[in-house]
């Protein structure tokens, strides 16, 4: 019955899955989505595409404040289309197939870990309001109820509803990055306890947002911090 109220769909096509699937890939986009394989960056998780390479450009050249990271699909257009809808076309319920695959690769990891919270990465309120959720903290939620982890929503906050960053050059971002996050008082008092976090992100691009937040934690007093995503760049293969 809920299955004709709600199918669920192909979070690539948005197709209607057979009555009583999970969500997740229909039979004819299971092969256009590109899932991160080795050889990926040690640091950021990236496909870097010459296993003889340990990090990526990005990693290479800048300073991070999480520690590692990892993230289940290259940003393709495919999954362009699918987070589009995740967060802006109301298609909250792709989240648990993002969260299915990042468990699915990476649960050893995670678990090796041992983080005591997943921290999704905050969107503005008014932003919330208008989407009526936080798409990080969708993923989180999920990846949370799959591995047992706890999920710390609400002490990092942010204070500038920042634009889109994504037609930001680096630069840019930066600086409208500058002051977007920050700790409250009385949450300083929790954080200065931890010992170890996971972020949780839908997309990671440049790493700016995720190593924002990780400088926000790690002066709050968190020893270790992770991040997972659901979608990651490609290395940009620079020259070498
Ligand atoms: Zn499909
Ligand atoms: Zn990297």
């Amino acid at each position: 019955m809920l299955d004709i109220l709600y199918p669920r769909r192909c979070p690539v096509c948005d197709d209607v899955l057979p009555a009583g699937s999970e969500c997740t890939l229909c039979i004819k986009c299971r092969n256009k989505v590109e899932k991160v394989i080795e050889p990926f960056c040690f640091k950021c998780g990236k496909p870097v595409g010459d296993s003889k390479r340990e990090f990526c450009q990005d990693c290479k050249k800048k300073e991070y404040f999480y520690t590692q990271g990892r993230a289940a699909f290259v940003y393709d257009r495919y999954m362009k289309k699918s987070i589009a809808a995740f967060k802006y076309g109301g298609r909250r319920e792709y989240g648990s197939y993002y969260a299915g695959e990042i468990v699915k690769r990476y649960g050893k990891w995670i678990e090796n870990i041992g983080a005591q919270y997943l921290i999704p990465v905050p969107i503005h309120r008014e932003r919330y309001r208008k989407r009526g959720y936080n798409q990080a903290k969708v993923i989180a939620d999920d990846i949370g109820r799959r591995m047992n982890i706890p999920v710390l929503d609400g002490y990092i906050e942010r204070e500038k509803n920042t634009e889109a960053l994504k037609n930001l050059n680096e630069a840019q971002r930066i600086s409208c990055l500058k002051d977007a996050f920050f700790v409250s008082e009385s949450s300083k008092l929790l954080y200065r306890d931890l010992r170890c976090v996971i972020l949780v992100d839908d997309i990671y691009t440049t790493g700016s947002t995720i190593s924002k937040c990780a400088e926000v934690l790690k002066k709050a007093g968190v020893k270790k911090i992770y991040f997972l995503c659901a979608c990651i760049g490609k290395d940009d293969q620079g020259g070498e």
